[in-house]
């Protein structure tokens, strides 16, 4: 239980009497990196919104770090450590890539020292680290509106990262790109979660598998099943659920 990073017990989320989760209980430990599958309407996006507390539980309990999230307001929550990518890049299109995260790196200064070198050695070198981390070292000084999308991607995910939190939440990270970009996206969680806690919605099997070590099967607002990618797309619960047909089909 210590080791807990997430603990959320008992979870119901009605909405005018429609349960959009439904007794959910669900764990995670420190460290690790967890992908959630589901139909649509399964409540994978309002599962995320308790874990930040945009919405508050009707029943049941969401303890982050071992607190229980409930009196929290959002920011408050945010501020515990919990970083969350929606799943259209947010970035500033009309900022560099560097400017991009030099901001996000010093909340609390202004545009423009940051922009003309006042910027102390400490943070130009974590500023360089990040560029190298997301693999834009070379994109640094151009606007964030010449990168393409996946770039974008990575570019907010080096954003988020940023701002230091201990758990990652990342809604649908490569919906829209193209084999090479989703590869590259994987290899950054990948390397990310050596030091966060991250969870990843994901629909796209085959990132999925590139990615996951354990999978989080939602149904009908709870826990359908867990296990390794293997299990989970042999388990006949799942098949079904996915309308009888393989889930690589149904994402094909
Ligand atoms: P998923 O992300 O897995 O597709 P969602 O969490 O977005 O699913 O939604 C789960 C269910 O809850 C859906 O049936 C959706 O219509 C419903 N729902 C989500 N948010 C609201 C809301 N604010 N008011 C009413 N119903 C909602
Ligand atoms: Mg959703």
């Amino acid at each position: 239980m210590k080791n807990n990073i997430l603990e959320i017990e008992n979870l119901t989320i009605s909405f005018d009497g429609f349960k959009a989760l439904n007794q959910l209980n669900f764990s995670m430990e420190t460290g690790e990196l967890r992908v959630i599958i589901g139909p649509n309407g399964a409540g994978k996006t309002t599962f995320l919104d308790v874990i930040t507390g945009k919405v508050k539980p009707t029943k049941g309990t969401v303890a982050f770090k071992g607190r229980n999230q409930r009196k929290l307001a959002e920011h408050q929550i945010a501020r515990m450590g919990i970083g969350r990518k929606f799943q259209t890049p947010r970035v500033f299109l009309n900022l560099t890539t560097r400017e991009n995260l030099a901001l996000t790196l010093n909340p609390r200064k202004r545009l423009l020292s940051s922009f003309f070198g006042t910027n102390s050695r400490s943070e130009n070198i974590s500023l360089a680290g990040l560029l190298e981390t997301i693999d834009l070292i070379e994109k640094a000084d151009i606007l964030a509106n010449q990168l393409s999308h996946g770039e974008k991607q990575r570019l907010e995910i080096g954003m988020l990262v940023a701002q230091s939190p201990d758990l990652l939440l990342v809604d649908e990270p490569v919906a829209g790109l193209t084999d090479e970009e989703t590869e590259k996206v994987g290899n950054l969680l990948m390397n990310l979660a050596q030091s966060h806690s991250i969870i990843v919605i994901e629909h796209d099997m085959e990132f999925v598998r590139q990615i996951a070590h354990k999978v989080t099967v939602l149904h009908q607002g709870s826990v359908l099943c867990e296990g390794s990618i293997n299990d989970i797309q042999n388990d006949p619960r799942v098949i079904e659920v996915y309308l009888g047909q393989p889930m690589t089909n149904v994402y094909a």
